[in-house]
């Protein structure tokens, strides 16, 4: 019996947290936040995570930055808020109620 092993990696958007300039290539963009998980797979099906990473990145050319374990919670929830946002999930007034808690 022949078992294929392998390792993958998924890439989750989980949405847009604050507008920087990319020191590479120079817009002024929302950075989105991603989580990064690499998982061991067999028959090519991610099974077991084994190491999970979040970053911000330009969403023009993907430059980014590993996001720090003591701003992960506020990025995080800051990304999911903007995300409601975006969907027009959230009134105006919601938004900014739930921002000024963050
Ligand atoms: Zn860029």
């Amino acid at each position: 019996m022949i078992f294929i092993f392998g390792i993958d990696s998924i890439k989750k958007e989980i949405g847009p947290v604050e507008e920087k300039l990319c020191p590479h290539c120079s817009n002024k963009k929302h950075w989105l936040l991603q989580k990064s998980s690499r998982m061991f797979s067999l028959f090519f099906i991610p099974l077991i995570p084994f190491s999970t990473k979040y970053y911000i990145h330009c969403p023009i050319c993907n430059y980014g930055f590993d996001v720090k374990d003591d701003e992960l919670q506020k990025k995080r929830s800051l990304a999911q808020l903007n995300m409601e946002a975006l969907n027009n999930d959230l009134s105006e007034k919601d938004y900014e109620e739930k921002l000024n808690k963050l």
